[in-house]
């Protein structure tokens, strides 16, 4: 019967744990019924010993199985029912009932026993299939966090004095030469720069609708001065911030970097005062208190108008480099 169980050869080694289980529950069963005076259990007659078989065919997960459930139809059949006991065997009947009970009653705690020795086994390998899917994105967040902010969620605005959708060309010339077409070239040019170093740069309207509360890293807006005839040679920029920004804040280094740059790359002088239009512009109140935020006013159109419409790279430079100063000051690199 042990034999018989554990040899029959079927090789499914999922089977292997229940099956041993089952084998050490039969050697059990059969131990108790020994101490009961039973020796009929394995040594019964002929008649007794058919049905192990047919139950072993019918139950072929596990000889203790087998056993178990044959030993339950003894117990509903002839031979145990104590009215009838099999003749000259009160006590062999009485250790069958026994071992049927025994069966019946450990049968389920086997099979509890091996389901959740599987669960574990299978909760186990699903936790470490986790863990090595949790794996690469946890490496690749940490790699994510060590790195700076990246230069495409840099936001930084220049604003094409008197752009839009309204009929202001800001300053014209007496030939028809506008601000506003100046103050165009060079903005697209300091964007497309900014853009092609990475940032997210954006080029704004006048009254562009995203100026109100924008947020950004800076924001710039290029004007040029009037075409008027003074009697004498009227050249120069002029930049400012706006008048009700703390001093001595990011709104100041943003001037002093632009201003700078500019003065280097235009070899323009800065112009002396600076009107209420400039320090109280119109952007300076509509966009986020802690977005930097300065107007430059490029140049003349009649003095520096040479520099402002034949050598607008230049200017532009001047510009992105002021930028890209104020950027590395604060640590965008
Ligand atoms: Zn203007």
């Amino acid at each position: 019967m042990e034999g018989a169980g554990l040899g029959d050869g079927d090789g499914m080694d999922d089977r292997h744990n229940e099956r041993s289980a089952s084998s050490i529950f039969s050697v059990l069963i059969r131990q108790s019924g020994a101490q009961d005076g039973s020796e009929t259990q394995d040594s019964g007659s002929g008649r007794d010993r058919q049905p192990q078989s047919a139950a072993e065919e019918a139950f072929p997960v596990g000889d203790g199985a087998a056993e178990a459930a044959l030993m339950a139809s003894k117990g509903a059949g002839e031979a145990l029912p104590p009215s009838t006991p099999p003749a000259g065997a009160e006590e062999t009947a009485g250790g069958f009932f026994g071992g049927a009970m025994r069966a019946l009653l450990i049968l389920p705690l086997v099979a509890l026993l091996t389901a959740g020795l599987a669960t574990f086994a299978i909760s186990w390998q699903e936790h470490q299939t986790q863990q090595q899917e949790r794996a690469r994105p946890t490496a690749d967040a940490q790699q994510a966090a060590l790195m700076v902010t990246p230069r495409h969620l840099q936001r930084i605005g220049i604003v094409a004095g008197h752009r839009g959708v309204y009929d202001d060309p800001g300053a014209v010339c007496e030939d028809g030469l506008t601000e506003r077409e100046v103050n165009e070239v060079v903005a697209e040019k300091v964007v497309l720069h900014l853009r092609g170093l990475g940032f997210h740069a954006e080029l704004l309207d006048e009254f562009d609708s995203r100026l109100q509360n924008y947020q950004a890293t800076a924001l710039v807006s290029l004007h040029s001065n009037d075409c008027r005839d003074y009697g004498e040679f009227v050249s120069g920029y002029l930049i400012a911030r706006a008048a009700a920004r703390a001093e001595g804040g990011p709104d100041d280094l943003l001037a002093k970097c632009v201003g700078e740059n500019y003065r280097r790359a235009t070899g323009l002088r800065v112009r002396a005062g600076m009107t209420s239009d400039m320090s109280e512009y119109h952007s300076f109140v509509e966009i986020h208190p802690l977005t930097p935020a300065v107007i430059l006013e490029m140049g003349f159109l009649l003095g520096d108008r040479r520099l402002l419409t034949e050598e607008s790279d230049r200017v532009a430079r001047g510009v992105y480099d002021g930028i890209l100063c104020f950027l590395d000051q604060i640590g965008v690199t």
